[in-house]
Parts: structure tokens; C-alpha cells; sequence
């Protein structure tokens, strides 16, 4: 557990939330801020910033998670689809320096998705951005 962070606090029970679910390993409840009705965190227990400082095993336990709660959003309240949304740094829009999963509820006819700006790129220049990022 690190100190000064909100959900640490949260998921030790030392500041209230809008809890729906627990176990061992995380911790679901409502954000107060949130994008639609029934928009929820999935938050695992143990301290990490971000994706790319969780380890594999913590990555493979958290996603069925995400999962669960989402199945259960799904069923109990008016939702069509949801938005899975996890933000890595200022830049992307991270707030809480604590690894989190969005579930944003969304209806048929409502709003939509999230909105993300983006333009129709020259096929040329996909080519040589893929031929630049090939993996290993
Ligand atoms: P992010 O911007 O991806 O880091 O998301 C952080 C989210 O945490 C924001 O959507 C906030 O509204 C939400 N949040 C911050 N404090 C709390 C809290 N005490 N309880 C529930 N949600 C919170
Ligand atoms: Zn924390």
C-alpha cells in the first residue's frame, strides 16, 4: 500500500466509496465522476502505477475481473455495450497514479463512445510507421 494514494486508501477501507464488489485481489466501485450511469472502477489491491508496471500475473488475475463486473453492469442495469477504458500517464488522461479499469455503460441511441480525435492516415505512411514498430 502506498501512503499518499487515494486508492490504496479506498481499497484498505480508510475512505469511503461507492463500493459494488471485492475479493482478494480487487476492488469495483462507482466513479464520482462518472461518464455514464453505473460507469465503475476495477481496481486491484496491490499498488502499481500503470500497464506497464503490472506483472503478468497481476494483468491475467485483473482481467476476468473487469469481466465479472462488467457482466453484472450489464445485466442489471440498462446497458448495451460499455466502454473498457485504463489511461497511462498525464498525457493519456490519467488522474490516479494507480492502476485502474474504467467500465463506461453505454445504451443503444445514447451518446456513444469515447471520443478520441483521429483522422484517416496515408496508407504509405501506415506501411512505414508498421515497418518501424514490427515486434520481435
Ligand atoms: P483516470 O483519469 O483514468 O486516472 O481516472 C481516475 C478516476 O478516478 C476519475 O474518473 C475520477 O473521477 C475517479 N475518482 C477519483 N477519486 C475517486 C474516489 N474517491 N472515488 C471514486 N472515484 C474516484
Ligand atoms: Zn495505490
Amino acid at each position: 500500500m502506498k501512503n499518499d494514494c487515494i486508492f490504496c486508501a479506498i481499497a484498505a477501507g480508510e475512505i469511503p466509496s461507492c463500493k459494488i464488489w471485492e475479493d482478494d485481489v480487487a476492488v469495483a466501485y462507482l466513479d464520482i465522476n462518472p461518464c455514464s450511469p453505473g460507469h465503475t472502477l476495477v481496481v486491484p489491491r496491490e499498488h502499481v502505477r500503470g500497464l506497464l508496471d503490472a506483472d503478468d500475473a497481476l494483468l491475467a488475475a485483473i482481467v476476468p475481473r473487469v469481466r465479472k463486473v462488467a457482466a453484472h453492469l450489464k445485466e442489471k442495469l440498462p446497458c448495451d455495450g460499455f466502454n473498457i477504458l485504463q489511461n497511462n500517464g498525464a498525457c493519456a488522461g490519467q488522474s490516479v497514479f494507480h492502476l485502474h479499469f474504467h467500465i463506461v455503460p453505454r445504451k443503444d441511441g445514447g451518446p456513444g463512445g469515447l471520443s478520441f480525435a483521429s483522422s484517416p492516415a496515408s496508407p504509405a505512411a501506415l506501411q512505414e510507421l508498421a515497418a518501424r514498430l514490427k515486434m520481435d
